[in-house]
């Protein structure tokens, strides 16, 4: 794979993902402008979803002057299912609905986005469609305009959602972004955490796929490419924005969309769900950070020593669950949501995983995250 290091040079670069996805992809150099303008060829009515915290970007104001858009606080939590019923309702009771609905702004604004594009044409609330394989209607057109790099979710039939019950995603077809529109540019007015700790998931997802017994070749083949444009951001000082590292960083994050379909993450993120549950203001990133600092036997080739690396060229300390509210009174509740996460736990060590992994296995890991 040949390396693009300039936005000239990202924008005439071939398909760099093996894995089949259901989003056409627009690499742009000027992500506002080219959004608007391939609305305007395509479709007639967009519905803007815009993170509030893009505000002061000058570049996003053709967008926050929009009629027909919501302004959304991603920095709370993850969207909620009432979040998604109460967009679906204002939207419905419009005189003119819209055919297509954008989001833009990093993974929360692009879940939204995606969530209410289908809900729209389906009867339920959005927490009763949390889960997979659900019968459901394709929605309105799914636009996406990423301003942070390493979710994936511009290009995953996943959206997801904090529900009354569970943090679990709308998993569908009809979920995945039809367009996204992606510039490296749009991540330099984000905060260096966020563009840290953004791309260590991204880095946890490729490496995991790529620890995977259960993955498909596709997926283990783009999770390598993506492990090592993660690794080489990283590996580096993000204090200043640079171009060259935005670059790596969005095609590390496709990559960490279509390594998905077909791929399987494993340890820290089964860990990471049980600390989320019982923490609604621990974001994801961080959760899968903590989980992973635990898991020094587990990840001994490699993840547990890099994440450590990572964090110290960047000058983060390591996470601390106790900093978010999280000690040994949560520990049998986290034990019990990680260990329903059955599909990661085959997904690392294999069909006879629950041989090794029970709840004082679990318990363990737990311990030593409150201790940390
Ligand atoms: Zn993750």
């Amino acid at each position: 794979m040949g390396k693009p290091r300039t936005i000239d040079e990202f924008k005439s670069a071939n398909a760099w993902w093996r894995t089949k996805i259901l989003t056409e992809i627009i690499q742009s150099g000027d992500g506002v402008t080219d959004l608007l303008r391939a609305l305007r060829d395509r479709a007639a009515r967009p519905f803007f979803i815009i993170d509030e915290i893009l505000k002061p970007q000058e570049r996003f104001l053709p967008i926050f002057e929009m009629e027909e858009k919501f302004i959304f606080d991603a920095s709370r939590s993850e969207p909620r299912t009432g979040d998604v019923d109460g967009l679906v309702a204002l939207i419905k009771a419009k005189d003119t609905l819209p055919d297509a609905i954008v989001g833009v702004g990093g993974g929360s604004s692009m879940d939204l986005a995606k969530s209410v594009g289908i809900c729209l044409a389906n009867p339920k609330t959005a927490a009763e469609y949390q889960g997979y394989g659900l019968d459901m209607k394709r929605g309105l057109d799914i636009w996406v305009l990423p301003t942070l790099s390493g979710t994936g979710a511009e290009v995953t039939p996943i959206a997801v959602l904090r529900g009354p019950e569970k943090k679990l995603g709308i998993n569908n077809n009809f979920t995945a972004p039809t367009v996204a529109v992606i510039d490296p540019g749009l991540s330099s007015g984000a905060r260096k955490f966020n563009r840290f700790f953004t791309m260590m998931d991204c880095f946890f997802h490729h490496y995991e796929i790529t620890r995977s017994k259960t993955s498909e070749e596709s997926a283990l083949l783009d999770a390598r490419d993506g492990l090592d444009l993660a690794k080489e951001v990283l590996s580096g000082d993000l204090s200043e924005f640079s171009v060259e590292s935005a670059v790596k960083s969005v095609m590390a994050s496709v990559l960490g969309g279509s390594s998905t379909i077909g791929g399987r993450v494993g340890v820290s993120h089964a860990i990471s769900y049980g600390l989320s549950n019982s923490s609604p203001h621990l974001p994801h990133s961080v959760a899968v950070t903590i989980s992973m600092l635990a898991c020094r036997d587990i990840y001994a080739d490699g993840g547990w020593e890099d994440t450590v690396r990572f964090l110290e060229i960047n000058g983060f300390p390591r996470p601390r669950a106790r900093d978010y509210g999280i000690d040994d009174s949560h520990i049998e509740r986290m034990t019990t949501t990680a260990l329903g996460m059955e599909k990661l736990w085959h997904s690392h060590f294999g069909p006879d995983w629950n041989s090794r992994v029970d709840r004082a296995f679990v318990a363990d890991i737990y311990k030593r995250i409150v201790e940390a």
